[in-house]
């Protein structure tokens, strides 16, 4: 078995210690229900190791199991006819709204007049092309040391 942790949440639904409505399962990931069901089949995809979140995950980590997300991207999407679009999306560290720290990928179907709005907002009145290229430029940068 993969490099698991006694108190987190999704290793014990992992190990079978806590039930899921589990949708698919390999060596690599395991894909359930979310509890909350922001939209009727909400799934977790979530890594069968103990990774934290994408900070954690290293390009072979991303290859192993980001790999499955338009496989069980599809299959929800046929599950239903309502279904049209779905977001997919994750939470990467507590500030970002991140709960449990073990790493998950939310697929969120979507269907017309679901009510649910995803926030935006748009700040392009605020920036200059100095302020996108330094922005930019740090970014860059980060990608050059790591
Ligand atoms: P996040 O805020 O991205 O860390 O999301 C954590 C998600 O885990 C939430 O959407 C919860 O509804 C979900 N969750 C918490 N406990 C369980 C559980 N026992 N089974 C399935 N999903 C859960
Ligand atoms: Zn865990």
């Amino acid at each position: 078995m993969s490099h698991l942790e006694a108190d987190c949440l999704f290793c014990k639904i992992i190990r079978g210690e806590i039930p899921s409505y589990t949708v698919f399962e390999n060596d690599d990931v395991k894909a359930f229900l979310d509890i909350s069901q922001v939209n009727p089949g909400h799934v977790l995809l979530v890594p069968k190791n103990h990774l934290v979140n994408f900070f954690s995950y290293s390009p072979e980590d991303a290859q192993r199991y980001l790999q499955y997300i338009p496989t069980l991207a599809k299959a929800i999407l046929k599950s239903n006819a309502r279904f049209t679009g779905m977001n997919v999306m994750t939470n990467n560290g507590q500030v970002a709204g991140q709960v449990v720290m073990h790493s998950h990928i939310h697929l969120i179907p979507r269907f017309p007049d679901d009510g649910l709005t995803i926030p935006t907002r748009n700040n392009a009145a605020k920036y200059d092309q100095a302020a996108y290229e330094q922005i930019a430029n740090d970014i860059k940068q980060s990608l050059e040391v790591s």
